[in-house]
């Protein structure tokens, strides 16, 4: 058997792999392309792509693929086989320099937001060299960026790249200031925590909803939920860790770096960390594991829930975007350093970040808003959906000292001035951490917690990366043109600590007392939903600061906005359109069934026995026999709302008139089904109950 540092990456066209199968020039001008963003000549991608196309053979594929991200928010990929004919009848494997850099998708079928019209349909692949060539199955995947031919991002790694530029260009401006000319890039990188559940694949068949909508829609509360806390980092099932064990491996071979796995809050709720990389290279590794996730669990006999809240009453599922920058030496700029002098740089992007959060509070929730996601933020287990920091007490105490001008009361007991001899040293803090927060320091990076589990990264990174660019900015253009560095430093930290430290929270985030007070006190935003979000992504300061950056253009942010308000409204009509089916066809004819069995039960009793009066029985018959009644009233009430929406005028005014009204109705149906799944017989009951389901991996 091998090893695992012998099979880790064997299906990824790696660094390993370049420097022995490309000659030295090779390999140094492709390195050139992935560190540097130089541009590749053709000669250089045609002895890659036959490289890459040998590799791959040996491997035993037999296909490429340009593999993209579309803004559907899963993965997309067209396959192409390597044969070509030889002249002798026979076929042999073929595979170009342009193949490898660009595909021509038919995109017309893929969401662009009125950005290319449908006599345009031909969207461009483009390679990203910074991310690995894969193998699946038995085709080359090649990463690529999708764009449509008037050069729109239609996917969700362009903007991503470019954000990651953006931040790179600002953060390099900082580093020279304070004498840094050695480091040539500065990248982000993100260690995505994944939640799911897992559940057998005879309940998820036997769930129309969760075939249909991956989440429940119906379903009372059961008698054993998560109350006991007993499975959080409880011993892990042997079916469950079968399928761990599996799941590392494919992971291990496709070069991604999974490392913990554990048990979550809720019964059949599990978490995987892979140890973090370059923000682009960990969102291409998040969507890859999400499928590989789904994929393993068909071979277990088991399905993996990927949605945000796929049982009511049950935590939710969310994804923690843990976000540092580092220079290409390895020096993480969210570290406190050794010395006061990389304290004050510290403490520089320390600031760019709070400033960044607290300036672009809203692009950040709009980054993680989905149909999904907007039944956990706000719930009792998520953050809520308003936006704010967590520092930890010593960091605190050292800004508080800042803006004060009040000696710290640190472990040195000295001044704080922010030139560089005086700064004292302090240790990272680690101690407290707060787990309500939405964006917490853990003492070298931040954990960015609002995203659904099944978010692709890119959106947040993206929003994340531009906003801590856009501060960066910001700060380059003063301090260069400071005729006194350190006095301009200290005066730019105090005043970022004081315009913004309204988003610094280090309690209780999930109180109620703190969303008023975040609100009416702090004038923090609080964006409860999609529909109350998403267009905020056209607020001036907003396209302003993006485009600035050209992260995105005013046509890509028009698109980005229609789809993704697009995308929630198909979604909650998906939603409406199952419960009204399953309540039709399922619920109400069962709890008919019930009640008119529990009736001629009474009166078969009665018959024999004149003196039983079956009271109670005949009560439940006739709360039965009521029940039904309103579940078909509130079925007819939320298809007229479904009806109603083709009266909205446009994507905004339909998704609004969504969360008024026909969310609102699917609530009500569901109590009326949720009340009589309590009293129906179990055997009357049409599909697997909460108890059944959670409980259904032994
Ligand atoms: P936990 O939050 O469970 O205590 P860790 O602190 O070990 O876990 O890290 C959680 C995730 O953060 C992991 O994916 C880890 O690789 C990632 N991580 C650690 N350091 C960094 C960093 N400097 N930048 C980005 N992610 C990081
Ligand atoms: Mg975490």
């Amino acid at each position: 058997m091998k090893t695992v540092a012998e099979y880790f990456g064997s299906q990824v066209f790696d660094d390993r792999e370049m420097r022995s199968r490309l000659s030295a020039k090779v390999y140094a001008s492709l390195k050139k392309t992935i560190d540097e963003g130089a541009s590749l000549d053709a000669n250089v991608a045609n002895a890659v792509a036959e490289a890459m196309k040998e590799w791959a053979l040996s491997k035993g594929a037999t296909h490429f693929t340009h593999w993209f991200q579309p803004l559907t928010g899963i993965t997309a990929e067209k396959h192409d086989s390597f044969i070509s004919p030889s002249p002798d009848g026979g076929v042999i494997m073929e595979f170009s320099g342009k193949e490898l850099i660009k595909g021509e998708p038919d995109a017309s079928s893929f969401p662009s937001g009125g950005l290319r019209a449908t006599f345009e349909a031909r969207g461009y692949t483009a390679w990203d060299p910074t991310s690995y060539a894969f193998i699946k199955g038995k085709t080359l995947c090649i990463p690529t960026a999708f764009c449509s031919y008037g050069g729109h991002a239609l996917d969700k790694k362009t903007p991503l790249l470019r954000s990651m530029e953006a931040l790179n260009r600002q953060a390099l401006r900082i580093l020279r200031l304070f004498g840094n000319d050695t480091a040539k890039c500065v990248r982000s990188s993100v260690g995505p925590e994944q939640e799911y559940f897992l559940i057998t694949k005879e309940m998820y068949d036997a769930r129309p909803d969760l075939r249909s909508t991956g989440r429940t829609l119906f379903g009372a509360k059961p008698s054993k939920g998560q109350e006991m806390d007993d499975h959080y980092f409880g011993v892990i099932k042997p079916r469950v860790a079968a399928y761990m064990e599996e799941l590392n491996e494919e992971l291990w071979k496709l070069g991604i770096m999974a490392k913990t796995e554990h048990n979550e809050v809720a019964p059949a709720q599990h978490e995987l960390a892979p140890i973090y990389s370059t923000t682009n290279v960990a969102t291409d590794h998040n969507q890859l594991t999400m499928e590989i996730m789904q994929k393993v669990a068909a071979k277990h006999g088991l399905v993996c829930l990927l949605h945000e809240k796929p049982f009511a009453g049950v935590n939710g599922s969310g994804k923690h975007n843990n976000w540092s920058i580092a220079t290409d030496s390895g020096q993480n700029l969210l570290s406190p350093g050794d010395t006061p002098y990389e304290n004050a740089q510290f403490l520089l992007f320390l600031c760019a970040v709070i400033k960044a959060v607290d300036d672009y509070q809203d692009l950040l929730r709009i980054s993680v808003a989905t149909a999904g996601n907007d039944h956990r933020l706000g719930a009792n287990e998520a953050p809520p959906a308003v936006v704010s920091m967590f520092l930890g007490d010593e960091l605190n105490a050292v800004l508080e000292a800042i803006e004060t001008d009040k000696p710290y009361l640190g472990a040195e007991k000295t001044q704080m001035k922010l030139g560089v001899d005086v700064l004292p040293k302090f240790n990272r803090d680690t101690t407290d951490r707060n787990r309500t927060s939405p964006f917490a320091f853990t003492g070298n990076k931040f954990e960015f917690r609002m995203l659904g589990s099944s978010n692709s990264i890119a959106c947040a990174n993206i929003m994340l990366n531009s906003a801590v660019a856009e501060s960066l900015k910001i700060y380059a253009d003063r301090l260069e043109g400071a005729k006194d560095f350190e006095g301009e430093l200290h005066e730019m930290i105090k005043q970022t600590i004081k315009d913004h430290k309204r988003i610094i929270f280090n309690g209780n985030g999930y109180d109620d007392a703190w969303i008023k007070e975040a609100t009416e006190e702090r004038g923090l935003t609080n964006y409860r939903t999609t529909p109350d979000c998403m267009p905020h992504l056209l607020d001036k300061k907003n396209v302003d600061m993006l485009t600035s950056h050209g992260v995105f253009s005013v046509e890509e942010l028009n698109s980005r906005c229609e789809i993704m308000l697009e995308n929630y409204c198909k979604t909650v009509v998906i939603e409406a359109n199952t419960m009204v089916d399953m309540a039709k066809t399922m619920i109400a004819p069962a709890v008919f069934r019930c009640a008119a069995d529990v009736a001629r039960d009474v009166s078969a009793i009665g018959a024999v026995d004149g003196s039983a009066t079956c009271g109670v029985a005949k009560k439940l018959s006739s709360r039965l026999a009521s029940l039904a009644e309103t579940i078909y009233e509130r079925v007819d009430a939320l298809e007229a709302a479904v009806i109603d929406l083709h009266g909205a005028d446009g994507v905004i005014a339909e998704s609004a008139q969504i969360r008024d009204t026909v969310l609102t109705k699917m609530c009500e149906l569901r109590v009326a089904c949720d009340e009589a799944e309590t009293l129906t017989a179990r055997s009357y009951w049409p599909f697997p109950t909460y108890g059944d389901i959670l409980f259904s991996v032994k």
